[in-house]
């Protein structure tokens, strides 16, 4: 796609930090570092998010995350743990378009990045509960 930032990446028209490069995957260092190692792995074929994925992609994407994360942990002193993230939509706090997962080791609690899960689960009814995984469950057994 001419007018993406990650497809130029890819291309070399504009600079990056690269870390990892094959046939199909790439991975760059995300330029506001949130963490110390904070990386991006991307596909080399531009994809919007992760409802543009098909198992194939998914498959050759997601099987060069724990290699890249493994690297990241070794290379850099004081990685306790890390937070595998990917955004989807703007809703979601997608910025850019290209799909990406985020790699961000973590060395204490708290550093500026935070996740917080707030409990609804008291908003549905157990029928409710139930009948939404069975929607789920089903569209995914149709093949839709
Ligand atoms: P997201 O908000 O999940 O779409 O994340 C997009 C990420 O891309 C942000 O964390 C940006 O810092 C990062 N980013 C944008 N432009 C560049 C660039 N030229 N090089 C490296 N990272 C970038
Ligand atoms: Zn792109």
């Amino acid at each position: 796609m001419t007018d993406c930032i990650f497809c130029k990446i890819i291309a070399g028209e504009i600079p990056s930090a690269k870390v990892y490069e094959d046939d199909e995957v790439f991975a760059f260092l995300d330029i506001t570092q949130v963490t110390k190692g904070h990386t991006l792995v991307i596909p080399k074929k531009h994809v919007k998010d992760i409802f543009e994925y098909d198992p194939e992609l998914a498959s050759t994407v997601f099987s060069r995350i724990p290699k890249i994360a493994k690297a990241i942990q070794k290379s850099i002193p004081g990685v306790k743990g890390m937070n595998i993230l990917n955004n989807n939509g703007e809703v979601a706090y997608q910025s850019v378009f290209h799909s990406h997962i985020h790699l961000i080791p973590r060395y204490q609690k708290d550093e500026g990045f935070k996740l917080h899960f707030e409990d609804h689960s008291d908003t549905y009814t157990q029928d409710e509960f139930q009948q939404l995984a069975a929607s789920i469950k089903q569209t995914i057994e149709s093949g839709d």
